[in-house]
């Protein structure tokens, strides 16, 4: 079931570098949303603390909520490896497993968290992934070849379809598609657009024909200078951001006056 994510008062720190600074925020259940802003500015970061994989380096941490249907991530009770089972995550380069099979790329995460499964149901359970990232019709006769027999675009919607195997609520997506090329871009966008009908999405982008193409709502973050923290400067529909932001730097960072 796809998740409402609000986040409050939210602070982010490197040891005592403060990386992002008061991002108050909230995401509709099966909507898509971009992140967009210059490098630097903390938009992976940002990403990392709602499935908390920010705090597995020394040091990094947060202040302030992050809550997924009014459940905060964050409370003392809360078990980090639970909210990751939750909330999966897709990176910039596709990262399958290089010398597992296809097969056992899709499985792997239902395999880590421990659940037992008979072979027919893993076997239903693996197509339905790949068909949800639209990787079935390519793959389905050579299921037992290793992962990093993929084109990257074929590799990244393994990842996809390895993420969404877990059946996680929220996905999220750090420029899945930088290193990826133009056909491929628009098939990962195409997949993205039908994965919102189960999953509340958020991606971080530097496309920002990207974030108009695929996003409900946008996010701008901005950063005012070097070991200064980001922030969101302003975050609305994405039609609106791109036509009529209401803050200037907005406006200067999306007519590519900087960044
Ligand atoms: P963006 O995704 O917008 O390009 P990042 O989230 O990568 O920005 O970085 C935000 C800030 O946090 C930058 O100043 C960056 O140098 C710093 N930062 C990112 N990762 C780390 C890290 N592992 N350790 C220390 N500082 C980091």
């Amino acid at each position: 079931m796809a998740k409402r994510i609000e986040v409050a008062d939210l602070d982010i720190y490197y040891g005592s570098f403060k990386a992002v600074e008061g991002v108050n925020m909230a995401i509709e259940p099966y909507s898509i949303t971009a992140l967009i802003g210059p490098s630097g500015c903390g938009k992976s970061t940002f990403l990392r603390t709602l499935n908390r994989m920010h705090e597995v380096l020394p040091g990094a941490r947060v202040s302030g909520k992050v809550a997924m249907d009014g459940q905060n991530l964050y409370d003392p009770d809360i078990d980090p490896v639970t909210v990751r089972r939750h909330v999966g995550m897709v990176f910039q380069r596709p990262n399958p497993f290089p010398t597992m099979s296809i097969y056992d790329n899709v499985a792997a995460g239902v395999k880590l968290n421990n659940r037992r499964m008979r072979k027919a149901s893993l076997d239903e359970l693996v197509e339905t992934s790949l068909r949800g990232a639209n990787l079935w019709e390519e793959v389905k006769d050579r299921l037992g070849r290793p992962g990093s027999s993929l084109s990257g675009g074929q590799q990244q919607r393994l990842c996809i379809a390895r993420a969404i195997a877990i059946k996680p609520d929220v996905l999220l997506m750090d420029e899945p598609c930088s290193a990826l090329d133009p056909i491929s871009t628009l098939a990962i966008e195409d997949l993205i657009n039908e994965l919102k009908e189960k999953f509340t999405i958020v991606i971080v982008t530097h496309n920002m024909q990207q974030a108009a193409r695929v996003s409900d709502r946008t996010g701008f973050f901005n950063i005012e200078g070097t070991g200064k923290p980001g922030k969101l400067i302003e975050m609305d529909a994405t039609q609106r951001i791109f036509s009529n932001p209401s803050v200037k730097a907005t406006e200067d960072y999306i007519t590519g006056r900087f960044g």
